[in-house]
Order: C-alpha cells, then structure tokens, then sequence
C-alpha cells in the first residue's frame, strides 16, 4: 500500500471519529491522571459499564496523592464489581511508586511510564499520545483486529511475529501531528464499526482501502493460532445469619479475589450435592459441631470470567438466637447490615442484590 493511502486511511479514520465520537469526561482533558484511570477502567470493560465508575473513582481520588493515600480496601471497594481487582491493586502501587519515585508528578517519559506497576505497553503509549501528544501508536484488541482486516494480516494475532507486524502498521498509519485524536479514533472505530462480529461494513469510510472487504474475507480476520483454555471451579458459599450478624473471610491466597472478603467457602473438583459438601473435610474444618445445621439452597449463578466459569451454589442457614453457634477460626462475625463496608467480588455482589 502506498504512503498517501496511509494518511488516507488516518484522515479518513480522524473525520469520521469527529463526526461520530462521545462525549467522555476522559476525553476532555489532557490530564494523565484522568487518562491513565479511564484507559484502566476501559480495558475489559465496556465504555456504559465503566462510565459510572470512571466518575465514582475521579470523584473519591481526585489526584495520584489522594489515591497513593488511600487504603487498598477503600480502593478495592470503589472497584468492586468491575473485575480484575488486580487493574485497581496495581494503580494503587502505581500511585504509590510515582510519590515516591517521581515527586507525586505523574513521568512524561515513556519507559518511566512503562516502569509504573500495571501499565504495559498498550496504556503507556495512550498516556504518550492522549495526554501529550507524542507519537505513539496503542494497539488494543480494536485496533489489531481494524488493521488485521484492513490489510489482510495472515500472520496470528497472538503470535510474537503477528503482533510485531501489527505494531509496524499501527506506527506507519499513526498521524505525528495528531496521534491523540487518530489513537482515538481507530480504537473507536473498531468498537462501534468494525466490530468482531457482523461488522458494519455497507457503511464504513474505509471501505475503499480494506483489502478484506474487497476479497470478501471479512470474516476470516483477525487470525488466531490459539483457542482460550478455560477453567470450569465450583464454589458453595454459605451465608449465615446468627442474631442479626453473619461470617466472612478475607481471600489472601495468590487466586482470583485476593483480598476481598466472602462468605465460607468450600471449593470442589466436581459440581456437589449438598449431602456430599457435608461429608467433604472442608465442611467439617468450617462448621465444626454445628454440622447438623440447616442450609437452605439460594441461588445458583454461572459466573464468567476471561478464562474461568465458576458455577456457584450459594446456601443460607438462619440459626435462632437462643443457639450457641461459632464458626472455627479465621472468620469475621459482622452486623449483617455492615457487609456493604466490605470490598466483595462481583459474584457476591450479584447474591447481595437479590437477598
Ligand atoms: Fe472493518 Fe468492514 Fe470497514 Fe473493512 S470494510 S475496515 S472489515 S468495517
């Protein structure tokens, strides 16, 4: 392809952005700060998801010293529900790193950026390109996939030489003058336009210069080598309720959730009844004499995450007052009504809403 088919392709792509883009409070500033919260929020998370949080978050950490300040547990629970606490864990350490590294200044310098916990390529470059305007191309799953398309990549995506090519396109196409608004852009553009799946290719601007539309293998690209291995877990949590208190536990394990809180837990290889929970050692280690008690069955939910589904069996013993109950050691006894001060994962969050 030729160089004037490049700066096409970018001015076609700033054009349409100008018409079509949204109004975001993230895209009203140059602030690093801002841009560096919102592009870690929007990373797996839809722009409608991700909104409320954005302006939750800005609001209770208005600045790198407010948040460097805060405590995890604050921190985990202005994110709970949006998933992957370990994005919220990081910009903490982050903020941390940069009061004490960099003066509380947020770095200009693109490896100083990279060298920030969390911030991998793809974030350092928008934080280069949206808050000054230094000619670095991002490359998020939007942009591989429009580039993948537009030129008819065959190498795999997820491979080293595949995401190198994509990097070389990326950089080529990318405007000098304005890769803010063309990094915008094109990571726009394949959100709302090209789409992964039935793209909008009747009325896309770039039509002209997509090599895959034209030979009519659209849907061949991107191409991928591996296919995600997924997990299936099984979790049966238990909610008690015990003269207006129940118990939960803080996750420390190096898992998912680590460091937020939850009901007791019992983990199995296989989906279980509930005659077999209570023969398993888990249940005993938990319950210890007050086996005999009597859950009821609440709810089932089928929880997804990238590469786990948990199926999860949540259960509810409500034990009279006039009961001598204690559960084995390692779980926090809480007012009922105070379970809402505690980061939770989404998973618990979902049973919350519905008891
Ligand atoms: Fe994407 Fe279709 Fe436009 Fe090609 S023509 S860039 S596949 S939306």
């Amino acid at each position: 392809m030729e160089q004037s088919n490049f700066f096409a392709i970018s001015n076609t792509l700033q054009h349409w952005y100008e018409k079509n883009k949204r109004e975001l409070p993230w895209r009203e500033t140059n602030d690093p700060y801002i841009i560096w919260i919102s592009e870690v929020i929007l990373q797996q998370t839809r722009v409608n998801q991700g909104y409320d949080y954005f302006v939750r978050f800005i609001r209770r950490f208005p600045n790198i010293k407010a948040l460097a300040e805060a405590s995890e547990e604050d921190v985990l629970k202005q994110w709970q529900g949006l998933g992957y606490y370990s994005r919220a864990r990081n910009l903490h350490a982050a903020a941390k790193q940069i009061e004490e590294c960099f003066h509380g200044e947020f770095p200009k310098k693109y490896p100083d950026i990279l060298s920030l916990k969390g911030v991998g390529e793809y974030t350092a470059a928008a934080i280069m390109s949206i808050a000054y305007r230094a000619p670095f191309a991002v490359i998020d799953g939007n942009v591989l996939r429009v580039i993948s398309r537009l030129f008819m990549i065959d190498e795999p995506v997820d491979t080293a030489r595949g995401k190198k090519t994509i990097a070389e396109i990326a950089q080529t196409i990318l405007d000098p003058q304005h890769p803010d608004i063309h990094n915008q852009a094109i990571m726009d553009f394949g959100a709302t336009l090209c789409k992964p799946k039935q793209p909008k290719c009747a009325e896309c601007p770039l039509q002209a210069h997509c090599l895959a539309f034209a030979k009519n293998a659209v849907s061949k690209y991107p191409v991928k080598n591996k296919s995600t291995k997924t997990t299936k877990r099984y979790f049966h949590y238990f909610h008690i309720v015990y003269n207006n208190h129940t118990y939960i536990r803080k996750r420390e394990a190096n898992d998912i959730w680590k460091n937020l809180y939850e009901f007791p837990l019992i983990e199995t290889p296989t989906s279980s009844t509930f005659p077999e929970l209570q023969n398993t050692e888990a249940f005993c280690r938990i319950f210890k004499e007050n086996r005999s008690i009597v859950f009821t069955h609440k709810l089932h939910i089928k929880h997804m995450l990238s590469h786990q589904i948990i199926y999860t069996d949540f259960y509810e013993a409500k034990i009279p007052a006039s009961e001598n109950f204690s559960l084995s050691n390692g779980f926090q006894k809480i007012p009922i009504d105070n379970i809402s001060d505690f980061p939770v994962s989404r998973l618990i969050h979902k049973y919350l809403e519905k008891f």
